[in-house]
């Protein structure tokens, strides 16, 4: 039987625990599930491609008995990656009702590029429903404390980056 690849695409950040959770659990409902980080050269990135790729490598491996999960780059439209790496679903998290609005308009343009693509979307868990990137960053810049947001490498890389002691 064809294995289904199922590509989760974002920035990354960096990495949290949000993520996390939606990558444990969609390893679940496929077969390999790639985890795109996106190079979006409108976006101004805290860290560097290589740092996002390698903290979520990092976090991967120890998912190790998932085993079906792998970390990629792309710098090209979304439709088109998700083409070439034969991906049959993107995956997508939805947090509370400011995610939909963006996801809703996203999914349906993705949808008319390439309509044998479907985006399935995975609500955040309780626990992690109000956790973003974003946040975690502004928090961790005001010595906030992170821990129950990211991993503990992201957690170090974070307030070597932010914090001027
Ligand atoms: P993007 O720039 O594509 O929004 P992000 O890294 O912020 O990249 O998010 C990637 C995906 O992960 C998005 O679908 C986002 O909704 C989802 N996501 C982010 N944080 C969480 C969370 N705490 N729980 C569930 N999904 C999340």
């Amino acid at each position: 039987m064809k294995k289904i690849i199922g590509l989760y695409p974002g920035s990354f950040d960096p990495i949290t625990n949000g993520h996390l959770d939606i990558i444990t659990r969609a390893s679940k409902i496929v077969d390999i599930l790639i985890i795109g980080v996106a190079e979006n050269e409108k976006k101004v990135h805290l860290f560097s491609m290589e740092e996002r790729k390698k903290l979520v490598a990092s976090q991967l491996a120890k998912l190790k008995k998932i085993g079906n999960t792998k970390v990629y780059d792309f710098n090209e439209l979304l439709m088109n990656f998700a083409k070439k790496i034969k991906a049959k679903i993107i995956i997508r998290g939805l947090r509370a009702v400011s995610d939909f609005d963006y996801e809703f308009q996203m999914t349906g343009m993705n949808a008319r590029i390439n309509s044998d693509i479907e985006t399935v979307f995975l609500m955040a868990s309780e626990k992690h429903q109000f956790i973003s990137s974003r946040f975690v960053k502004e928090i961790c810049a005001l010595n906030g404390e992170i821990k129950t947001f990211v991993p503990r490498e992201v957690e170090k890389a974070l307030k070597k980056k932010l914090q001027k002691k």
